[in-house]
């Protein structure tokens, strides 16, 4: 980690999470997004799966897609 490349830091968005993220998921809020709109939240591998649920109860989630590739 001390040797982190020259780019943004890219954190976990779970609350309270500080992991480097690994994970894109990305959704959209067919109420407030037009459709080809694409938010985007950060994971880290262990919260990933709780962000995916969390969206996907709401029928936001669209993709999950490595971070970084
Ligand atoms: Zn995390």
């Amino acid at each position: 980690m001390s040797q982190a490349p020259a780019s943004e830091p890219d954190y976990c968005s779970a609350k309270g999470c500080r992991a480097d993220a690994t994970w894109q998921l990305l959704w959209n809020n067919p109420r407030i997004h037009t459709p080809d709109r694409r938010k985007v939240w950060l994971a880290c591998d262990q919260h990933r799966e709780s962000l995916e649920s969390f969206l996907g109860a709401r029928g936001f989630l669209k993709d999950t897609v490595p971070h970084g590739a």
